[in-house]
């Protein structure tokens, strides 16, 4: 790595190498054998330096502090609180449910992870230049982004909550034939004789919800051509923020499962992993550093 990379990309980097699960393990298993009634009474003890697997945290208690409500969430296990977040069903790699205990200690570590690869995520990106998230595959800016090569894609998909399909001015497809199906129905959407993603870019409603298709060559109407920002950054749509290395720590079957008062739950596979998407510069530069 250059001497610049090290300045401007020290933030994010620090972070990464400095991960925050060794810490929940140590406040988990604290809380667990310790005589303490709430997770906060760990918390307010961990306020010296400690070295975990080889790093050393200089604060532990201020690097938690923004984990501290799922961090709570263990005392549901000393039957202190009630989970407040409905426990979706979880099986193993071998499709057997993992017993309820371990399902928490999953279900939180997925939120931690999520919560500090999202983190990481915005601090490297940035200087990164790249705007590949925010356009079609093959578009002016893929060299720029450091894309080297032809995407073999037809259009990216930006799925988009109700409430983030105002961000965009764009024209609305929003029919019958569009919501009894999926971006992934085969055949596709058909608009004018031709697949939908031959077509401008555009917001679609589709059976299971908006999104934003950006066609070929296409760039999201949010992305300053003068900056390459985002111009709605702050207010930008849920998946916009979503990491490139990201955690698997579950993964969502499209199955549900019965709960014992009847009402139907999602299914999550317990995966155990990091996993990066390998066309995202950052996750390139910073392969070794991903893979500690
Ligand atoms: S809304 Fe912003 S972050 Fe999301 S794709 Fe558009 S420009 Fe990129
Ligand atoms: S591919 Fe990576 S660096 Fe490029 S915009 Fe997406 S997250 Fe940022």
């Amino acid at each position: 790595m250059h001497a610049e990379d090290d300045k401007i990309f020290q933030q994010g980097l620090s972070r990464l190498k400095k991960p925050v699960l060794p810490l929940v393990n140590m406040v988990q298993f604290l809380y667990l054998t310790g005589p303490f009634a709430t997770v906060g009474e760990v918390l307010g003890r961990v306020t010296k330096a400690v070295e975990l697997e080889g790093v050393l945290y200089e604060d532990p208690r201020q690097m938690l502090a923004e984990y501290a409500a799922f961090l709570n969430e263990f005392e549901v296990i000393k039957g202190k609180k009630k989970l407040s977040a409905a426990l979706p069903f979880i099986v193993n790699e071998k499709d057997e449910p993992v017993a309820k205990r371990q399902a928490l200690e999953l279900w939180i570590k997925q939120e931690i992870l999520s919560r500090e690869l999202e983190a990481i995520n915005s601090m490297l990106c940035g200087p990164c230049g790249c705007v590949l998230c925010c356009t079609g595959p093959n578009s002016a800016f893929d060299a720029a982004s450091g894309f080297r090569g032809r995407m073999k894609q037809e259009f990216f998909e930006i799925p988009l909550a109700d409430s983030e399909v105002d961000l965009f001015t764009l024209a609305r497809i929003d029919t019958e034939a569009s919501r009894s199906r999926t971006v992934l129905s085969d055949p596709p959407l058909q608009l004018e004789k031709a697949p939908f993603y031959k077509h401008e870019m555009a917001l679609y409603h589709w059976k299971n919800g908006w999104s934003l298709i950006l066609p070929e060559g296409s760039v999201c109407p949010q992305l300053s051509k003068d900056t390459q920002r985002c111009m709605v950054y702050t207010k930008r749509p849920g998946v916009c923020r979503k990491p490139q290395i990201f955690a698997y720590v579950l993964e969502k079957t499209p199955d549900t499962a019965k709960r014992s008062d009847g009402k139907l739950i999602p299914v999550y596979m317990a995966r155990n992993k990091v996993l990066a998407v390998w066309d995202c510069p950052y996750v390139r530069k910073f392969q070794d550093e991903i893979g500690t």
